[in-house]
């Protein structure tokens, strides 16, 4: 049984800065029936800087996958209402290309082929390391970006998407993780305005509680720091906000 007092003490102190997920707001879908398992590792991913949606059985699994975007899934086999297997296979059969970390008690090498062979990327048993989780998940996280999708260039901006770094000029911009969240998420779509609820989609998981007010201070403070580098973010009345870069508009 894993540990989880330790393994949640070890993701406070000692936060990984070299992974690039504290930075952004990558979203994991965590399907597992064990509630107790369950919310420390949706504590756990939420401390390492993911969005992470749980839901503990098989159709809600599906449901959500069918209904929402996803940057990775965390499955565990046994469930109720589909299992672990048949959610992966309708999955695969929707031809989306979402990164499947298989998570199970099992451990019986024709289970392992089968997941495999259904499109999961990977497998972890049980018990395992909270640290070991979070390095698989970045592994298969960076994998499934190509390099076309590494750097977005914007104006004078050059955004690295896996160093999660903004420079401007060659200088590295001084943002915080939530900064950076907030700028990503208006950079893939620049030139498109970006709705109030799509922000608050991307930042939080379900049922986690948002701040009437913060994504309004979010935006201002990050507008504050690419001032000098002469992008704006417009507030679109009643519609959302824009990135503007210098000499448009
Ligand atoms: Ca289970």
């Amino acid at each position: 049984m894993l540990d989880l007092s330790v393994k949640l003490a070890y993701a406070a102190v000692c936060p990984d800065g070299r992974s690039p997920s504290r930075y952004t707001a990558l979203r994991i879908l965590l399907v597992e029936d064990d509630s107790i398992l369950a919310n420390a590792l949706s504590l756990a991913l939420r401390q390492s800087g993911y969005v992470v949606d749980p839901v503990n059985d098989g159709t809600s699994a599906d449901h959500a996958l069918t209904h929402d975007v996803y940057d990775l899934v965390v499955l565990d086999l046994g469930l109720p209402g589909l299992d672990g297997m048949q959610v992966l296979k309708r999955l695969r059969l929707r031809k989306f290309r979402v990164p499947v970390l298989i998570l199970t008690a099992r451990d019986s090498l024709s289970e392992r082929v089968d997941g495999l062979d259904l499109g999961a990327d990977d497998y972890l048993t049980k018990p395992f390391d909270l640290p070991e989780l979070e390095a698989r998940i970045r592994v298969l996280i960076r994998r499934n970006h190509t390099t076309s999708d590494v750097f977005i260039e914007y104006g004078p901006l050059r955004y690295d998407s896996v160093g999660k770094r903004v420079m401007v000029g060659g200088q590295t911009l001084d943002l915080s993780a939530r900064d950076i969240s907030v700028l990503e998420i208006l950079l893939l779509r620049a030139g498109r305005v970006v709705s109030k609820e799509h922000l608050t989609e991307r930042l939080y998981g379900w049922g986690e509680a948002v701040g009437d007010n913060a994504i309004e201070v979010g935006i201002h403070r990050l507008r504050k720091k690419l001032e000098p580098a002469g992008i704006s973010i417009l507030t679109i009345r009643g519609l959302g906000y824009l990135l503007e870069k210098p000499g448009a508009g």
